[in-house]
């Protein structure tokens, strides 16, 4: 049973039901126009956690149109820089300060794991930081002297109101990905949270409101994706678009943009790869491939959800991944030893369950872990092996988004670049070799945005994050975010000498 909020504290939090969320338009918390609301369940126990304003079209008209004002006639886009990251920054310092109660409305509107989503915080918090300094130092423009004659200059402004859609996983870091270069570039923003994590959404919302940015510069209409998400993208006072979730869904918002000719940044899908050869530091690569799939309850777009094993290794490697996925701690994501919790809905985990009966279809032997008893009103599926896999499977080249990995077998370099390309994503790869050149060589024929050489998925906020093919167009990260989407360069030529004007019609 979900306990009242006002339950105690203790080292294991309890689940508790949570207050109803609104919409947050021209700096105000208010209901939808409607007065209609969803239901937000819980992972855990599929009960109801809170209700959530449903906004429609007219949130989101009342959302651009308080968006625009403040990018037009506000402050905000006009700023100067130093001032304007003194707000990002007082952002970041309000996460810190809510870092513990971020983590478990993050755990308990997905089932993420409690131990999972506490440095989720600090990260989201150094996504601000990292781009009020990005800010300051890169977004400058260049000039150019021509021929004594001209000072050719750039400058980078802010696009106006820009319309941010994210995705259920990872919610609160995702979306402070997206939020914080939109707003340190002066753009005004609207954003349309996943219908299934409301709470860290509505939470930010919060502490930009205690931040005090101007009405009109933060907005968030929570809704559903087909009503109050395609409204958005089709808004023609919405300059921009940035997406992140499923490929079918980017598919359709770049359609849907098209009217308006919007520019749109997608990060999509991935059924990345994680290939073993038999030089590699096997122990290390195991430890990286048991991670790379069952962390964040395999819900995670980079996840090796393909593993490739050199035919010499494979035996020992499928053996020791047994062992591991035995082992893994499956249980209640505000146990700060879980390793692996619910999955976020119910629909989710007939989608994930689903795919392992294909599997078993297919030819695949299946080998999992188990659930225990007490777990099975929660959506849970334990840690999965689909052993024997070949890659032009079903399972092997579709997103299947959960704790599940196929194994594959390989024998020669050549057939496993091949298998890691056949399929229709390209987010990222993993190669583990101890020969240098074999890693740096497989590193660059794989078809992916990202790729990692003897590494799991670190990150580097300076460089692009974003894939190739079926998994987006466009990067995000580092300058990329602040020079490639959220601004547009804008050219100023100088005369400083008197050149020479065709004498025209004298
Ligand atoms: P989703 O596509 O179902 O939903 C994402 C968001 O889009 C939600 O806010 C939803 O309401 C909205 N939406 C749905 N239909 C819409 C429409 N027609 N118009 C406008 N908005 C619409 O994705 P999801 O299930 O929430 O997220 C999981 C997916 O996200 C996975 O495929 C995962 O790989 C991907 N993902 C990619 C990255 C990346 O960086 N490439 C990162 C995280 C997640």
């Amino acid at each position: 049973m979900l306990e009242q909020k006002t339950a105690e504290q203790s080292a294991i939090r309890k689940h508790t039901k949570q207050p109803d969320i609104q919409q947050y338009i021209n700096g105000r918390f208010v209901e939808s126009e409607s007065g209609a609301r969803f239901v937000n369940h819980s992972p855990f126990t599929n009960e109801v956690i809170n209700h959530v304003s449903k906004g429609s079209k007219m949130e989101i008209d009342k959302a651009v149109a308080a968006a625009k004002k403040a990018f037009k006639e506000g402050p905000w886009g006009k700023m100067k820089v130093s001032e304007r990251m003194k707000y990002i920054e007082r952002i970041a310092d309000l996460i810190d300060e809510e870092a513990e109660e971020l983590s478990y409305l993050e755990s308990l509107d997905t089932g993420l794991p409690i131990a999972q989503t506490r440095n989720m915080a600090a990260r989201a918090a150094e996504n601000f930081r990292f781009y009020s300094r990005m800010v300051q130092t890169r977004m400058h423009g260049e000039a150019y002297m021509q021929d004594n004659e001209f000072v050719n200059y750039t400058v980078y402004s802010p696009l106006g109101p820009v319309g941010l859609i994210t995705p259920w996983n990872a919610p609160f870091m995702l979306t402070t990905w997206k939020v914080a270069p939109a707003l340190a570039t002066g753009n005004t923003v609207i954003l349309k949270p996943a219908e299934l994590s409301p709470l860290t959404a509505n939470k930010l919302a919060e502490i930009i409101h205690k931040a005090e940015l101007p009405e009109g510069v933060f907005n968030i209409v929570h809704g559903f994706g087909e009503t109050a998400g395609a409204t958005l993208v089709a808004h023609p006072d919405v300059e921009a678009i940035s997406f992140t979730g499923e490929t079918v869904t980017g598919s359709a918002i770049i359609k849907n943009a098209a009217d308006t000719l919007k520019k749109t940044s997608m990060e999509l899908g991935g059924k990345s790869p994680l290939i073993v050869f038999d030089d590699a530091d096997v122990d290390r690569a195991l430890d990286a491939a048991v991670w790379g799939i069952f962390s964040f309850n395999g819900e995670r777009c980079t996840a090796n959800s393909r593993v490739f094993l050199h035919k010499n290794i494979k035996d020992t490697f499928v053996k020791a991944l047994k062992e591991r996925v035995q082992n893994i701690k499956i249980g209640d994501p505000m146990d700060p030893a879980t390793q692996l919790g619910p999955l976020i809905d119910k629909g989710h985990f007939e989608k994930v369950t689903g795919y392992i009966e294909i599997a078993k279809e297919e030819g695949c032997e299946v080998f999992q872990g188990t659930v225990p008893e007490e777990l099975k009103t929660g959506n849970y599926v334990p840690a999965t092996l689909l052993l024997n896999a070949t890659n032009d499977m079903k399972i092997a080249q579709e997103e299947i988004f959960g704790p599940v990995m196929a194994v594959i077998e390989f024998e020669t370099e050549e057939e496993v670049i091949a298998y890691a390309n056949d399929v229709k994503y390209g987010l990222a790869g993993y190669v583990w070799t101890n020969d240098i050149k074999r890693g740096h060589r497989v590193a660059q024929a794989v078809e992916a945005g990202m790729l990692w050489i003897n590494a799991q998925n670190v990150r580097d906020l300076r460089i692009p994050f974003g894939g190739m093919k079926a998994s987006g167009i466009g990067r995000e990260g580092g300058h990329y975010a602040i020079l490639e989407f959220y601004t547009e360069p804008k050219v100023i030529h100088v005369a400083i000498g008197d050149h020479r004007i065709p004498q025209f019609g004298k």
